[in-house]
């Protein structure tokens, strides 16, 4: 079987795991833990990173952070994995749901008209008219590394006044090249950024995540709830609830060596990318979905759209499957999920027509030039 995506550990990862385990040092006070934060942060230009067990996590604590409280709203794309919304529900939030634009990224023009008519502008923010509840944050997300449009995004979070949270778990390394946010990644625009480290993201550390923020500040409150809100490491007291969610010494380490390799990953994917699109640009049934064009885009993904609408996206799976090549839908809809059904939606149009038509395709940096010449042929036949 090609696999959709699988890790690359080519790098220093043994080493520095091994350095870590033979310090003694394998919880979570280890010097990987505060290394990896500082070179991501490096990587990144933001003021710091706090490190957690997942991206989840990071989520969670950027909408805590955010001020979300119980029976608040944050507008959610229904497009995304289910990682971006439920930690709304942790906090006892209620997300709106948004839909998608040609990008797959959250439609601005829907999210303003919703801001526009649907809200009434507080001093502390959009309150829904609907339910009369306040929208706190908003959470965006780079959809398979793809930079959302954050100028049309950051405009937005100044006028109305909301939290902006980017879901950046796909989108390490993506940042633009020209526009008023050149040089700036993914995740360092908004007032929160959050990163995964899962098995199948672009760098892995097994499991885990960063958050960033714009001051070390408000990091620090986030290492703190990270640690089960400790106020004195003797004594054991604490005056908030927090959480178990500091990523361990060895998840850093690994991180610390993955991240060496990242910009060589992303070389790879662009070249993959370009490799395959050169072959299916020609081809009737399909498309490779591009990239944003005023971003150096991480291509995690490769979209794979099927321009023929006669085509069956679980009928083509199915045909690839049988040459045994693994492919994957586009998760399915966070507002039909039987937890969010009764949620608020805002016209939500193009996430079910793209959601019927996109599965994505082999893309691991591992990839030979034989899998996707074989990939390519088995496309073609279909
Ligand atoms: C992977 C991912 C997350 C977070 O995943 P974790 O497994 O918790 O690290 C969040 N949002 C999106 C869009 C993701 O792809």
């Amino acid at each position: 079987m090609i696999p959709l995506s699988v890790p690359n550990l080519m790098g220093n990862e043994k080493q520095y795991i091994l350095d870590a385990l033979d310090s003694g040092w394998i919880s979570t006070a280890g010097s990987y833990v505060a290394r990896f934060e500082k070179d991501l942060a490096s990587y990144l230009g933001t003021a710091g990173g706090a490190a957690v067990q997942s991206g989840t996590a990071a989520i969670h604590l950027a909408l805590l952070l955010s001020g979300v409280k119980p029976g608040q709203e944050v507008i959610v794309p229904t497009l995304t994995f289910i990682a971006s919304v439920n930690p709304v529900s942790y906090i006892g939030a209620v997300p709106v749901f948004m839909d998608c634009d040609d990008s797959m990224n959250m439609d601005c023009d829907k999210l303003e008209d919703f801001l526009k008519r649907e809200c009434t502008k507080t001093l502390s923010g959009p309150v829904n008219k609907r339910t009369g509840r306040l929208i706190q944050a908003v959470v965006i997300v780079h959809i398979f590394g793809n930079m959302a449009d954050m100028e049309r995004l950051k405009a937005m979070s100044e006028e109305y006044g909301f939290h902006l949270i980017e879901d950046a778990a796909e989108a390490l390394g993506t940042c633009y090249n020209q526009g008023k946010y050149q040089g700036k990644f993914a995740g360092t625009i908004g007032d929160f950024g959050a990163y995964s480290f899962n098995g199948n993201k672009i760098i892995t550390t097994g499991g885990g995540g960063m958050l960033t923020a714009k001051e070390g500040s408000t990091l620090e409150k986030a290492r703190y709830l990270a640690s089960q809100a400790k106020d004195d490491p003797v004594f054991y007291t604490h005056k908030e609830v927090g959480y178990n969610y500091r990523m361990t010494n060895l998840q850093a380490a690994m991180g610390v060596a993955q991240l060496e390799c990242l910009e060589e990953f992303i070389r790879i994917k662009e070249k993959n990318f370009e490799y395959y699109n050169n072959a299916i640009q020609s081809m009737e049934n399909f498309e490779l979905v591009p990239f944003n064009r005023k971003a150096r885009n991480n291509r995690w993904f490769y979209s794979l759209f099927l321009k023929n609408s006669a085509l069956d996206r679980n009928d083509v799976m199915k045909q690839l499957r049988d040459k045994a090549i693994e492919t994957r839908p586009i998760w399915q809809l966070i507002h039909t999920q039987k937890m969010y059904e009764g949620c608020q939606t805002y016209f939500i149009e193009k996430a079910p027509f793209y959601w019927s038509r996109i599965i994505n395709i082999p893309c691991s940096t591992g990839l030979l030039r034989k899998d996707m010449d074989y990939i390519i042929e088995a496309l073609d036949c279909i």
